[in-house]
């Protein structure tokens, strides 16, 4: 059945037509819209896995994009009790990783007090204590998930005790949404009722209907390290684009599969078949591929090193390939002026280099610039965007980069899955 979605981003208002048997398992979750939360205590998963240092939060977007969930679970009369994993203090307290600096900013953010039940283990005397002296539309936050071993084992017993808190379960932690854990998936067991917050149902609706329901012309761009990481992607992709744009440190790969020369670029050895079989693939299907036709070269993999660009197949013996070059830059450009929708994932070079962040920049602004549905995966595309200025000239920027991977290679999301069907 294919059916409208609407659903709103600041004053837009979007609606998208969606085909809600393909998928159905992920793309037809209840989600905090179908439940009453009024005196009920309802444990939201969140991602408030935020960069720190000493103490500061140097990045808020994640806590930001928890707020919509929160304030309308506050305003239906919940009680809310906030969980999150932070950094990986691998199963043990650290006092760095405490989630006490983000109940601080979210006292601020939210404008009402997030009381933090500190426990180190997590489902302590201080949280029970705390959820029993809570009142309508109060708000706490509890330690981090992973002080526990148990919580990426997802095994039952802290499942369980994360459970006891609750009466309702919210998920709204996208950027985990591709593992199960206790505090995601485990604890959906023991509780009736589990929901997907907004935060989630956004990314599962902007990513479902742009890899199932792709207005056209659709174009996939793929960048980063490595094809290794990001075969099931291409694989999956090449059934449903128009065009596939390939840069990053995994372009070398698919030059050399052509019999070009690559150099020191990065290279894996392993994947050639592999990338000249995806090459013919795309031929097959009628999928414009297009790989890089100049490089920016660079004498050593560091921020200062001698550079130049260099034409298709001219990569010297001792250079090694950083981004990609201006004309390369020009031709991905034109690529995306017509499309309908677009979804970016890795960046084109080593974009933490200064001198070999101009491909990624030029991605980002070929995007801010057309009429499409712009779709960012999560984590350094995601990241040199906003770095960049042009995060609200995309239509969506994931905030899961794994996750939003995960689901750009067809796969069902376990975190998603674990909520109730409507
Ligand atoms: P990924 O996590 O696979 O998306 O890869 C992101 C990383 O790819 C970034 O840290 C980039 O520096 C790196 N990268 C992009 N292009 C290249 C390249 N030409 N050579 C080496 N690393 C690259």
């Amino acid at each position: 059945m294919v059916g409208p979605v609407f659903f709103r981003t600041g004053p837009i208002l979007y609606t998208i037509f969606f085909d809600f048997e393909r998928g159905s398992t992920m793309l037809n979750k209840k989600s905090v819209d179908d439940i009453n939360v009024k005196g009920k205590k309802v444990l939201v998963r969140c991602d408030f896995n935020v960069p720190l240092i000493d103490g500061k939060i140097t990045d808020e977007n994640r806590l930001i994009a928890a707020l919509p969930t929160i304030q309308k679970l506050v305003k239906d009369g919940g009680k809310v009790i906030l969980c999150s994993h932070l950094g990986k203090p691998k199963g043990e307290p650290k006092p760095e990783l405490s989630l006490a600096p983000v109940a601080a900013r979210l006292t601020d953010l939210l404008g009402q007090e997030v009381k933090f039940a500190k426990d180190d283990n997590v489902v302590g005397d201080n949280a029970k204590a705390a959820v029993a002296a809570m009142k309508e539309g109060d708000v706490i936050l509890i330690e981090n998930t992973r002080y526990r071993v148990e919580e990426t084992k997802n095994t039952d017993n802290f499942s369980e005790e994360l459970a006891s808190l609750c009466d309702v379960f919210v998920n709204d932690a996208f950027g985990t949404a591709h593992r199960a854990h206790c505090s995601n998936v485990g604890v959906t067991k023991y509780v009736d009722t589990s929901v997907v917050g907004y935060l989630m149902q956004k990314e599962i609706d902007f990513l479902g209907n742009a890899v199932n329901n792709p207005e056209r012309p659709f174009v996939a761009i793929l960048g980063g390290s490595k094809v290794s990481s990001k075969i099931s992607v291409i694989e999956n992709l090449l059934d449903k684009v128009d065009t596939l744009i390939i840069g990053g440190g995994m372009a070398y790969t698919f030059m050399k599969a052509l019999g070009e020369e690559v150099g020191k670029s990065l290279l894996e050895e392993d994947y050639l078949d592999y990338a000249k079989n995806m090459i013919d693939k795309a031929k097959e299907k009628g999928v414009n591929l297009l790989i890089p036709i100049d490089t920016v070269v660079g004498k050593d993999f560091a921020a200062d090193t001698e550079f130049k660009t260099v034409g298709r197949g001219e990569i010297e013996a001792d250079w090694e390939g950083m981004d990609i070059g201006e004309k390369t830059q020009k031709l991905y450009a034109d690529a995306v002026k017509d499309a309908k929708t677009v979804v970016w994932n890795g960046p084109m070079g080593v974009f933490e280099f200064p001198n070999f962040a101009h491909g990624t920049n030029a991605v980002a602004k070929a995007l801010s610039e057309i009429n499409a549905t712009t779709i960012i995966g999560g984590g350094d595309s995601a990241a040199a965007v906003n770095q960049l200025g042009y995060g609200d000239k995309m239509t969506h920027i994931s905030t899961g980069g794994g996750a939003s991977l995960e689901f750009l290679e067809g796969k069902e999301l376990p975190g998603v899955v674990a909520a109730n069907d409507k």
